[in-house]
């Protein structure tokens, strides 16, 4: 399998540490609001990564942080508490708004079809773990005390820049976002561990430490969660692009010094998904949410298979007209699956190439466009229905689109047989403008309609999933 990893910035043959066996860590949501549909691109992509890696055979152990302290508003360790922002906005505790967008999140990952990690750990969960790591990162010499907190002394670092130019965009964000420099720091690249003095005085949770009482730096909940679930080698490490700085940087510095050799071998990161205002972000405000899209009409599987048309690694421009086009494709698709026969006949030598084409689109870093056109290649293959729906069935085991619950839907909404295509449209019609009748309660219109229908010998059945229509 190729992957590319952002650490060498190539394509790389993927070798895990231990044969078969892959380690993998995901950099889980800040749970102060709801997750955005970016956010959810990133997780769908990383899904894709974890799906593909199970379908190419590799055992795969992931986890992932739920970040619910220590998130600073600027990633330059100024600023409130992203939670406690998201606290008082709400009138909550930290506690209360971390449980409801934890599940919120979540919600959204099912509604996408995003597995959850089967390691799933809040950072508040792992306080002891941390002070052990800043513990022993001071007992070092790689950790000093300034001004009440501990920071991380990148100046003890052979290489600390070690994503290449990968940190421009980064510093970019950084630079930008810290509005104050923090004079405690000995050099411009350090990074709070543990504070007990933040610039904001009414943190809602604090722990006794050695320092005092405090909490944990953003960064070290990372390297704890991932060095107490996963070990000390790490295989992959997943994340947006706008983590490989200064989140991830700090990440390496901190768990390579803590554990003497090299850490994690690759390095996965999701470019952003961007509107006409740039980046989507949550602190921004205006984003958009599952729950936004469900509200306009769209299905979530839709932005799902939108996400699933472009690489990984390329940045992804959100429309509404994108979106739209890419939810009549699916829909397009999910007709023609629907017109297969259940016939039961299988080829399984026939098969084989098209199986091919699939694993080689996956095992070429993670290339989930070119997967989706092996879809098409099998609708338009000399093979039996039989076999083209049972080849449809696996390969969405992993792109995880719902494809074949969605055919079944459409089959038992199909077009009921002896009424020819015009006459169907113009039912169709009839019965949108009852609905909108109905809507605006208009109920004098909506039942002429229903009456004008019945005289055709049309009934109107109206079901969970939508009006049904069947003719005498
Ligand atoms: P957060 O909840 O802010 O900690 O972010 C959760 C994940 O979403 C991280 O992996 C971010 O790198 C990623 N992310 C943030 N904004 C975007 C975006 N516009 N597009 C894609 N991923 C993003
Ligand atoms: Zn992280």
């Amino acid at each position: 399998m190729q992957l590319y990893n952002t650490l060498t910035q190539k394509k790389e043959e993927f070798v895990p540490h231990e044969p078969g066996k892959v380690r993998m860590y995901t950099c889980g949501p800040t749970v102060y609001h709801f997750a955005h549909i970016g956010n959810l691109r990133t997780y769908i992509m990383e899904d894709m990564l974890e799906k593909s890696l199970r379908y190419l055979g590799y055992d795969v152990t992931r986890a992932m942080n739920i970040t619910d302290v220590g998130h600073l508003s600027s990633d330059g360790d100024t600023g409130e508490d992203k939670m406690l922002s998201g606290a008082k906005r709400e009138h909550k505790s930290v506690m209360e708004i971390a449980k409801f967008y934890t599940d919120a999140f979540f919600s959204d990952c099912e509604k996408l079809g995003i597995q959850k990690p089967e390691i799933v750990v809040p950072a508040t969960g792992c306080i002891d773990t941390f002070i052990e790591l800043v513990s022993a990162l001071l007992d070092k010499g790689f950790a000093y005390l300034a001004g009440g907190n501990v920071y991380f002394d990148t100046s003890q670092l052979k290489t600390y820049y070690v994503f290449g130019n990968m940190e421009e965009e980064g510093l970019a964000v950084g630079v930008r976002e810290s509005v104050e420099a923090d004079g405690n720091k000995r050099n411009k690249s350090d990074f709070v561990l543990w504070f007990t003095k933040s610039k904001f005085d009414d943190q809602e949770l604090k722990w006794e430490s050695p320092w005092g009482l405090g909490y944990p730096g953003w960064h070290i909940e990372c390297s704890g969660i991932s060095i107490k679930y996963l070990g000390e080698y790490l295989d992959i490490h997943c994340g947006g692009i706008d983590n490989a700085f200064p989140h991830h940087t700090n990440e390496i510095a901190q768990s390579e010094s803590y554990l003497g050799h090299p850490w994690c071998r690759y390095w996965f990161h999701v470019l952003h998904l961007n509107d006409a205002r740039g980046k989507m972000s949550k602190s921004k405000g205006g984003f958009l949410t599952v729950s936004l899209l469900e509200e306009q009409g769209y299905d979530p599987m839709a932005y799902r298979f939108f996400c699933l048309q472009s690489h990984y690694r390329k940045p992804l421009a959100f429309s509404f007209e994108n979106l739209d086009n890419a939810a009549a494709a699916y829909k397009k698709l999910v007709q023609r699956i629907a017109a297969l026969k259940d016939d039961g006949k299988r080829d399984e030598a026939g098969a084989a190439p098209l199986r091919g084409s699939f694993r080689g689109a996956l095992a070429n870093d993670i290339n989930t466009a070119q997967a989706l056109t092996v879809l098409y290649d099998v609708l338009k293959a000399d093979l039996p229905d039989g076999e083209k729906r049972a080849l449809l069935a696996e390969f969405d085991g992993v792109l995880t689109l719902r494809l074949m619950e969605a055919a079944e839907k459409e089959a038992a909404n199909a077009q009921p047989s002896g009424v020819d295509a015009d006459e169907a449209a113009e039912i169709e019609v009839l019965i949108a403008r009852r609905v909108e009748a109905r809507k605006a309660k208009n109920w004098a219109e909506a039942d002429a309609i229903r009456d004008a229908l019945a005289a055709r010998g049309v009934t109107l059945t109206d079901t969970p999933e939508g009006v049904k229509w069947s003719k005498k």
